[in-house]
């Protein structure tokens, strides 16, 4: 097995298990300078988990760590040297070991807007260098009780780690010192859908523009719904958005309905639509839409769904489905080894209809921490 099929076959793993963090062990590592949580319990994104290198110290993963034992046959374990030794449970073996990567510099409390809101809630770095933001917290499918099942946009709220609306403002001195820490080379900035006909671009545009005249160098992806309007999707790009995610997440109408209940009104057609203009306005290997995997979807629709979308150029952001820390498990995880072999598939019909992952300028793709296909892209 080569270096890259191994980093492809542990990454899966973890995505799909997480890690095992004992709460007994925090003040441990606190000793040790370590500083270690559960991750963000809320926002956009798999949640409640941390970003990690792989022992190649280069390959981006996003780990959830969960408090109980059972959850995950992987421990976090000691650190040695800049790694930690992550252990096998069940076979009492050394598994892999994992550099953490740790929280910004401005993450800490005096780090704060000029109109005075603390940094970290406003904007997040994902991974290494991608800085996060929701720019509009709510979403009008959680107020009429239809929202997707495995969302917590609302829950930031709750948790009280953010604010409903930022301004381009806020987010610009933001991108401003986590430049300065090396962190923000590239920017995910995503939104609950708005009940007004635009879902939410035009408060998209605003901020786009805010952005890229402050930081013009800064590569900049948003996520958006199917548009009735197309035209929307012309003026996301005019106003600085580089890349684009119209994300289905699940694929078949049964699983829609169940999962997202208020999203599964908009019919299949409706991406097909907003994702040909999309691909046609922003460009080849610069439209992605997530993909949920582990609802128990059958693999052979799973993956016509998967070639259709690759066949228009949608680069299918396959991730494992995550339970949302604190509420009740949604789903059992997904098989690694399903996968696996849904990756190296999914590789190699990006081969084949001449879709590029590794092209993509900004956001998940380019991050790529919550899920694999990078890798199954370099592995084949
Ligand atoms: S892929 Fe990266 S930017 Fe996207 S949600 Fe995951 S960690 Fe955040």
């Amino acid at each position: 097995m080569s270096d890259i099929e191994n980093i492809l076959r542990i990454k899966t793993d973890l995505l799909c298990r997480g890690l095992y963090l004992s709460k007994s062990l925090l003040s441990h590592y606190k000793t040790q300078g370590i500083s270690i949580d559960f991750g963000r319990k809320g926002g956009a994104g798999p949640l409640g988990g941390r970003y990690f290198l792989l022992a190649d110290n280069e390959t981006l993963v996003n780990v959830a760590l969960w408090d109980k034992k059972q959850r995950t046959p992987y421990t976090l374990g000691e650190k040695k040297g800049s790694f930690f030794e992550i252990l096998n449970g069940q076979e009492d073996s050394l598994f892999t070991k994992l550099k953490l990567i740790p929280n910004p510099k401005y993450y800490s409390p005096q780090y704060k807007t000029s109109d005075g809101v603390e940094m970290k809630r406003i904007a997040l770095v994902h991974g290494v260098d991608c800085l996060g933001t929701t720019i509009y917290q709510k979403c009008k499918y959680w107020e009429c009780g239809e929202a997707c099942k495995f969302c917590g946009i609302e829950l930031s709220l709750q948790y009280d780690t953010t604010i409903v609306e930022k301004s381009a403002q806020q987010i610009s001195e933001v991108i401003t010192v986590a430049k300065k820490e090396g962190r923000c080379s590239h920017m995910t900035i995503t939104s609950g859908t708005e009940a007004s006909e635009d879902k939410g671009a035009l408060r998209y545009t605003n901020i786009l523009r805010g952005l890229k005249q402050n930081h013009p160098d800064i590569p900049l992806h948003i996520q958006i719904e199917p548009l009735d309007n197309l035209n929307y999707l012309n003026q996301l790009k005019e106003a600085g958005a580089d890349t684009i995610g119209i994300h289905i997440e699940v694929l078949t109408d049964e699983l829609r309905k169940r999962i997202t209940p208020g999203k599964a009104s908009i019919p299949y057609s409706s991406f097909v639509k907003s994702w040909k203009h999309a691909i046609n306005t922003f460009g080849a290997n610069q439209v992605e839409s997530f993909v949920l995997m582990g609802f128990g979807e059958p693999h052979e629709i799973f993956m016509n769904k998967i070639e259709e979308m690759i066949s228009l150029g949608i680069i299918p952001f396959i991730t494992p489905v995550r339970s949302i820390p604190l509420k009740h498990s949604i789903t059992p995880p997904t098989n690694p080894d399903d996968l696996l072999r849904v990756y190296y598939k999914t590789a190699e019909l990006m081969k084949e209809y001449g879709v590029n992952p590794l092209k993509n300028k900004a956001g998940c793709v380019r991050c790529g921490g919550c899920s694999a296909i990078n890798e199954s892209f370099k592995a084949i």
